[in-house]
């Protein structure tokens, strides 16, 4: 399985297994809090995990605006 990307079907995946950035490991359901705009770099788009959104107060994308 290509998992070398991370795709916005995935992003939208409530359930996602992937790489929360405020803990800084792999935890289930993350979900994407914020884009970073940038030329380079492997992370453009920052993910956090359950826990880490209650701690932070932290807003997916998706339930903004
Ligand atoms: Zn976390």
């Amino acid at each position: 399985m290509a998992e070398s990307t991370q795709t916005p079907a995935a992003v939208r995946n409530p359930s996602a297994y992937g790489w929360c950035a405020w803990h800084e490991n792999y935890a289930r359901g993350v979900r994407l809090i914020r884009v970073i705009e940038q030329g380079s770099g492997p992370s453009p788009a920052l993910f956090a995990c359950p826990s880490c959104r209650m701690a932070y107060d932290l807003v997916p994308l998706d339930d903004q605006s």
